[in-house]
């Protein structure tokens, strides 16, 4: 049986009076470059889904030669059955501050903002309590704890748009326009919040930062395996005993191990979505996989944005596909036709395979939209938006011989 890896969760139970912000102060007293250097040798990947190198993408933005820029912290987090950020925000909000003002240091800027889904009432309201606190105790403002940094941070909330979780959709969001992808490049470290380099980090990737910066030496390079490096969030939901947020270290486990830490599954499995709809799902023959980008992205998966669901065998496989496809089909922004009308097509050709049964011809034509989707929308939401069904069709439908 395998056990949680303590390091993100360390200081949980910790009240906001008691957390020292150690990471922060251990930073304040280095250059910009050389935290940059640091968060780069530890082998942090973006924790929002993508997985690009953090210390790469603070590189890009250290670069930019610009008198103002932005940090945000994208807490938009709506793909589902993902719940890791949430879990932080409520319960460690004081580790996700502590990042985005590390984070802001370190590429030079002195405004930021996180932006949080509308519906995760909770945390905006623990959150805005900490921004507040945050700034009576000189963690926020002007010459933050006498470093001679200035960083001020707002709170915006979403509205509800699945699509504004897209970096570029939430920087339009934040502008007051509507949620609509912008065309990358220019990427937003270049070119982002009302036209000037940004930086987007997910709230774990930020909260991870601080943890890594509590240290003197690099302990989180020594966790995981050297493309996946140490620990990650996992929200494990859906047909298992004791759905939750847990911790593992890279590596350490297969997804099997994660399906049994969690209770295991409460009926017998079908199979497993390793990290949110936007990913490629694993039957139960397919889960022994070490839990890593690599073994994953070898598995024709990937980690996605660490939302774990677990299906058993006790659910209508059309009606899933239907449900995930609506999802698709209203939550588009709808200003690329690739998206807009690719996914509108996927859904009518579901709600066909419905009427008639199913035929090899309907796996065909939603293989070669996938094809088209994933080549031509702009936007992270389109290029993975067929994932989840093209592989549930590839691993479950045959067209019966007579
Ligand atoms: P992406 O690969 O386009 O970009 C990832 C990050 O790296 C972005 O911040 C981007 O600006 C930066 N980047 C990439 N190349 C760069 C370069 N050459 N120079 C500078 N910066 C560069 O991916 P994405 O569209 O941002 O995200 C897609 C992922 O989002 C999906 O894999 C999915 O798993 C995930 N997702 C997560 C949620 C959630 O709630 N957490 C919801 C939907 C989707």
């Amino acid at each position: 049986m395998i056990e949680e890896k303590i390091f993100l969760k360390t200081d949980l139970k910790k009240t906001p009076e008691e957390y020292e912000y150690l990471g922060l102060k251990n930073s304040l007293k280095l250059m910009p470059e050389e935290i940059v250097k640091k968060i780069t040798e530890s082998g942090l990947r973006g924790r929002g889904g993508a997985g690009f190198p953090t210390g790469r993408k603070w590189q890009y933005a250290l670069a930019q030669e610009n008198d103002v820029k932005f940090l945000i912290c994208n807490a938009d987090e709506g793909e589902p059955g993902t719940f890791k950020d949430r879990f932080l925000l409520e319960n460690m909000p004081f580790k996700v501050l502590e990042g985005i003002i590390i984070a802001a240091y370190a590429v030079k800027a002195n405004y930021g903002y996180i932006y949080i889904r509308g519906e995760y009432s909770k945390a905006i309201e623990i959150f805005e309590k900490t921004i507040k606190d945050a700034y009576h105790s000189g963690l926020l403002g002007k010459d933050i704890l006498g470093s001679g940094f200035d960083f001020e941070l707002k709170l915006v909330k979403g509205a509800g748009a699945y699509v504004c979780g897209d970096e570029t959709s939430l920087i339009n969001s934040i502008e007051g326009k509507r949620g609509f992808s912008r065309i990358k490049p220019p990427y937003p470290v270049q070119e982002g919040l009302f036209g000037k380099p940004t930086v987007v980090n997910n709230v774990e990737t930020l909260a991870t930062v601080a943890e890594i910066m509590k240290y003197e030496d690099n302990v989180y390079a020594r966790l995981g395996t050297e493309k996946s490096r140490g620990t990650k969030l996992i929200s494990i939901n859906g047909d298992v005993k004791v759905p939750d947020v847990y911790e593992i270290e890279f590596g350490s486990c297969t997804i099997r191990e994660i399906v049994e830490l969690a209770g295991g599954p409460i009926e017998e499995l079908n199979f497993v979505v390793p990290g949110g709809i936007a990913t490629s799902i694993l039957k139960d023959n397919e889960i022994n996989v070490r839990y890593t980008y690599e073994d994953l992205e070898a598995a024709g998966s990937s980690i996605g944005s660490g939302g774990m669901i677990v299906v058993s065998k006790n659910h209508d496989l059309i009606e899933i596909l239907l449900n995930v496809s609506e999802f698709f089909v209203k939550e588009t922004c709808g200003t690329c036709f690739p998206c807009r009308e690719g996914n509108r097509n996927i859904k009518e050709i579901l709600l066909k395979l419905k009427r008639n049964g199913y035929n090899d011809e309907y796996k065909k034509i939603i293989g070669e939209l996938k094809e088209s989707i994933m080549l031509a929308a702009r936007c992270g939401f389109g290029q993975s938006s067929v994932n989840f069904i093209y592989s549930v069709l590839d691993k479950f439908f045959k067209e019966e011989v007579i």
